[in-house]
């Protein structure tokens, strides 16, 4: 493990905010996790390559959009969390139909921005609670419609601080997954959209806000699906099929309202929250035979539960 950063090497000259220590408990929807060692928001796109070209190559990076499909265990991360927020939030409507809109845009401003210009498809990003770098990132999807289908460039710098503009083709979707290096950081997307009726763009946004609010428990500290669907297969069924629907572990639940959600019910550690996953996820594989692919991403130390053999579905 690498000495804590602040004591190794001097942080680099930046323009934006630079936090030693910091608690990311806070910033994450789940509320629990240990701290970085550093949490860095830069000011702009230069500021970025130049604080990724100056730490050393040793230290690892991790970038946070806003925590709606990450567990930061308990011993927290030792490296750098980088986090786009503001100045990354820019959305522009460009030729033909088409939005350039930033890695730290949240999901829904960007829906909404889309709807205000008479735009459509990009209705589904309403209802993920996200950033649209984390839907890079996930090839976030729902209700028919995900990052794939619309997107037409994305912008990322890799660690050493290099820009790539990469198209749709190499950003290698599948399902909630886009195969490019981990520690890229998206920057930037521009999105094809249609022209369509402000009034029924609306109407999808908001039915799709009222299909949220009864199934997902949208309301509490939780991190989204956990689970990725295996083919020919729903994730929740098959946690429901062995009874842990509810199952809890100290303040960790799997929720009542839609079993492929975790809830901290109040104060529960990360690692009961591994747990209660890991149980429902042990006994999905005695009885069906199948090995659920984790979709939160977890960072940090603490070493998984041992895993038994299987297929990865
Ligand atoms: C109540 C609830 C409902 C949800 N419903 C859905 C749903 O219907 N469909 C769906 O797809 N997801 C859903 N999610 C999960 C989550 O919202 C998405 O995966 C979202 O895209 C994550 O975005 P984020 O900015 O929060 O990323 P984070 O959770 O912060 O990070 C997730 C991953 O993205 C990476 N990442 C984040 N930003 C960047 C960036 N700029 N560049 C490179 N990598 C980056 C992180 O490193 C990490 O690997 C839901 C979550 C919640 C809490």
């Amino acid at each position: 493990m690498i000495q804590p950063v602040g004591d190794i090497f001097s942080l680099p000259e930046v323009k934006g905010q630079l936090q030693k220590g910091a608690a990311l408990d806070k910033i994450t929807w789940f509320k629990v996790g240990g701290p970085a060692d550093i949490l860095f928001k830069p000011a702009d796109e230069a500021d970025l390559i130049l604080f990724l070209k100056d730490i050393p190559e040793e230290i690892p990076v991790f970038t946070l959009g806003i925590g709606s499909n990450l567990l930061v265990r308990d011993s927290g991360f030792r490296g750098a969390v980088i986090r786009l927020g503001k100045p990354f939030a820019g959305m522009e409507l460009l030729d033909g139909d088409r939005l350039k809109v930033g890695g730290g845009a949240l999901d829904l401003y960007t829906a909404r921005f889309a709807a205000e210009q008479g735009l459509t498809g990009a209705e589904f990003l309403s209802g993920i609670p996200g950033s649209i770098g984390g839907a890079l990132r996930m090839n976030a999807g729902a209700y028919g419609g995900e990052m794939k289908d619309i997107l037409v460039s994305a912008v990322a710098i890799d660690r050493q601080g290099n820009r790539h503009e990469l198209d749709r083709e190499q950003m290698k979707f599948s399902y909630r997954h886009s195969d490019t290096p981990d520690d890229w950081i998206f920057t930037e997307a521009v999105l094809q959209l249609q022209p369509g009726e402000p009034e029924a763009i609306r109407s999808v946004m908001d039915d799709i806000a009222s299909s949220r609010e009864e199934s997902q428990p949208i309301r509490s500290r939780t991190g989204g699906s956990t689970f990725a669907n295996p083919p020919g297969h729903k994730a929740w069924e098959l946690i429901d099929a062995v009874g842990a629907r509810g199952l809890q572990i100290g303040a960790a639940q799997i929720s009542e309202k839609h079993c492929n959600f975790l809830i901290n019910t109040g104060g529960a550690t990360a690692e009961d929250i591994e747990a209660v996953a890991e149980e429902a996820r042990r006994r999905v594989f005695r009885d069906h035979d199948i090995l659920l692919r984790w979709e939160i991403v977890r960072l940090g130390d603490t070493p998984a539960p041992v895993q038994k053999e299987g297929k990865v579905a």
